[in-house]
């Protein structure tokens, strides 16, 4: 009985040491590699990175740094840091497996959360879909112990068949603690009502009484500039059914608007009509379970899609969509990281990298695909203390081996991931 109660205190000391280890307390410098910072500076050769108590204290070219004493030392030299990805539109929901409605449970959530962590995305943004659950644990990430991507919440999707009831569910949001409004406007190519534009005014007003931002889905360049007319915050999809004009670039600018391409998302209606290349990539199959590639890669599945219009009218359109971004992009456009991961077969962590990459195929530079989805990011859903390596804000970053600012691509040479300063645990 004794031994047993030495074994349970002996156990206990030794968890509440390990609570205290995890937890980044101290100061840790990373120092030698190049730092891409997220801001509009160019890369900073032989940088020096410095976190106490899980925010980032000084950053700097080595020479420039003095370390406190007591500093923990690791030494990145000839890496690359980059600041965590945000991912300003996805899902933190219910997915388990290729089943969309497995299970809004906390376990599920984090489990989702350590995954986008293990790929470098540090934020994301869930735009919809969200309980009471996905809004617990945004309220405990505010934490120097953090080591499992933050999430930021938008509650549901607003729908209502009066002015009355939109307004209430906006205000249900708005009470649980909502960082965003989200509303689609959008017919599904034709197989459902949109929201009327009366209704549409309505949710943005009190939105707007609520002080909080509007992200809105939507397909047409028609719906785009009526968002627009109607002082909604964010774009949280391409236009996909037409190339941008010069009335809709001129909206854009002149409201400052933040736009949120989620190409992956349309290459995710069709390109499981055959087996995609990236089921032969290592940094895809690290992180999945073999039967959702076996039940993505079966003959009838494939067909079933490959027949599906809707797929189809998705896949003709994507090319409407990239030509967007480039147009966006090149006209000064703020555009922000966003792929709507979440949803079975859209691969949280994975899809964020592959969004990058297309961002660049579509004519962003690497670099500034990078700050679209770290600093850019972040400033487009007003969270004000992540996405850059700048004083005060939390160590949210990345170490890769190899330079993603020479080629987009690189991005999956992520060999470790920090949040808070704290090592994201592989799984
Ligand atoms: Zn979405």
């Amino acid at each position: 009985m004794r031994r047993a109660i030495i074994n349970v205190l002996a156990l206990f000391g030794f968890l509440v040491f390990s609570i205290l280890a995890v937890a980044n307390e101290g100061t840790i410098a990373f120092v030698g590699a190049t730092i891409i910072d997220g801001t509009d500076a160019e890369p900073l050769e032989d940088g020096v990175l410095v976190i106490t108590d899980g925010r980032i204290r000084t950053v700097g070219p080595r020479s420039a740094v003095t370390l406190p004493s007591g500093t923990e030392v690791i030494d990145v030299a000839g890496k690359y840091i980059m600041p965590g990805l945000i991912n300003a539109h996805g899902h933190v929901g219910a997915t388990v497996g290729l089943n969309g409605n497995g299970g809004y449970t906390r376990n599920n959530l984090l489990r989702q959360l350590g995954l986008y962590a293990r790929y470098g995305v540090t934020s994301v943004n869930s735009l919809g879909g969200d309980q009471v659950e996905g809004f617990d644990l945004r309220n405990e990430q505010f934490d120097n112990g953090l080591n499992r991507a933050r999430i930021y919440v938008a509650g549901s999707v607003v729908v209502g068949d009066s002015e009355q009831a939109i307004r209430a569910e906006v205000n249900r949001n708005a009470d649980m603690g909502a960082d965003f409004i989200k509303v689609r406007i959008d017919d599904n190519l034709g197989a459902s009502e949109k929201m009327s534009r009366p209704f549409f005014e309505a949710l943005v007003d009190q939105a707007h009484i609520r002080r909080l931002p509007v992200a809105v889905h939507l397909y047409y360049l028609n719906d785009a500039k009526f968002m627009l007319d109607a002082n909604a915050d964010i774009i949280a999809h391409s236009v996909r059914d037409l190339a941008v004009d010069r009335e809709f670039i001129d909206k854009v600018i002149a409201s400052d608007t933040c736009y949120i391409p989620t190409l992956t998302r349309e290459v995710s209606t069709f390109v499981y009509e055959s087996i995609p290349d990236f089921f032969e990539d290592p940094y895809f199959l690290k992180e999945v379970e073999p039967e959702i590639i076996a039940e993505l890669s079966s003959p009838e599945r494939m067909s079933r899609i490959a027949g599906s219009r809707s797929a189809q009218a998705y896949k003709a359109q994507l090319p409407t969509a990239m030509s967007n971004v480039g147009t966006l992009y090149n006209s000064g456009v703020r555009i922000a990281m966003g792929t709507d991961t979440g949803p079975p077969a859209r691969f949280q962590g994975y899809f964020e990298h592959m969004e990058m990459h297309m961002m660049v195929d579509a004519g962003l530079t690497p670099l500034d695909a990078i700050r679209a989805s770290t600093g850019v990011a972040a400033d487009c859903i007003g969270m004000g203390d992540i996405g850059t390596l700048e004083p005060g804000k939390w160590g949210d970053f990345s170490v890769l081996t190899e330079n993603p600012a020479e080629d987009i691509r690189n991005s999956h040479s992520m060999e470790s991931v920090y949040v808070a300063g704290n090592l994201v645990p592989g799984e």
